[in-house]
């Protein structure tokens, strides 16, 4: 990154851009995170004036890695922003096309924010969205139901996004570390894994009698996978509550009722099965 910036400063080649680029440690001009020279050039000669006719500034913020982007008039202060708010909506990487395109419309940051509010709601996933299976350890049946899980899949141009989330059901204790079959549930504890390349089938394998020796697969899904849960979010005291908590944490990598697969669009295939398809 620094080389890019001293070639820039070197070369002057980017003096002519609007970009400016805001981090917690500098501004810069002309300077756009991630982004090569030539793209910085482009992007800038993709941004059209404003409606007014004034020249339009683009700005990029960072904090914590994450990039927030800006396009103001510097005459009459129309502005144009694409926040983390609407992750749910795109990619990180379509976050600033869908900026620059709206700016070039002549909206305004008002229009996006009543627009995004509206599509939001429509494509928010819903408990009804998702899909629950029986977890028992291992994926054996004779192993007691220990909870429930659900895989939530996107398509992106890089491979299969997953999102697995765990109910655990919390037993209470008759000794430490020991409950009894019919111990009651004080808890629905809910955990979730991301996982951005998936490989292999779209699904753990089915529930078997017998343990499936399939620990040494290369597979994303193997029948000891489903013991291990990801990160713990939160604990619950239904399990309503819990599938709810589920569904209203999808939003995130562009997952929404739009872009999720169905099932009937992966079932029985691998996920290089469904890459290989057209959109
Ligand atoms: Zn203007």
């Amino acid at each position: 990154m620094r080389e890019e910036i001293e070639y820039m400063i070197m070369h002057e080649e980017t003096a002519e851009t609007e970009i400016y680029y805001h981090s917690l440690g500098e501004d810069i001009r002309g300077y756009l995170s991630g982004k090569k020279v030539k793209d910085i050039l482009a992007l800038d000669q993709e941004i059209k004036p404003c409606t007014c006719g004034g020249r339009a500034e683009l700005h990029e913020y960072e904090g914590m890695g994450d990039g927030d982007y800006d396009i103001i008039c510097k005459e009459c202060g129309r502005t144009m922003s694409r926040s983390p708010y609407d992750v749910d909506l795109h990619t990180w990487d379509e976050v600033l096309p869908a900026c620059i395109r709206d700016w070039n419309a002549g909206k305004s940051a008002d229009d996006i924010k009543a627009m995004n509010e509206a599509e939001h709601e429509r494509v928010t996933i819903t408990t009804d969205d998702l899909t629950w299976k029986e977890l028992h350890p291992n994926n054996m049946l004779g192993n007691s139901l220990e909870g429930y899980y659900s895989l939530v899949f996107r398509k992106r141009e890089d491979g299969i996004y997953c999102c697995k989330w765990t109910i655990f059901f919390q037993k209470e204790e008759i000794a430490p570390m020991g409950t009894a079959e019919d111990s009651p549930i004080e808890a629905y504890i809910l955990f979730m894994e991301r996982i951005f390349k998936v490989t292999g089938p779209m699904a753990y394998p089915e529930l078997t009698k017998e343990s499936l020796r399939d620990w040494d697969s290369e597979d994303t899904f193997v029948s000891c996978g489903v013991n291990s849960y990801g990160d713990f979010i939160r604990s619950y005291k239904t399990l309503e509550e819990a599938k709810i908590g589920a569904a209203a944490r999808c939003g995130w990598q562009g997952l929404n009722r739009d872009t999720m697969l169905k099932e009937e669009e992966y079932r029985g295939k691998t996920a290089e099965e469904v890459m290989a398809e057209e959109q």
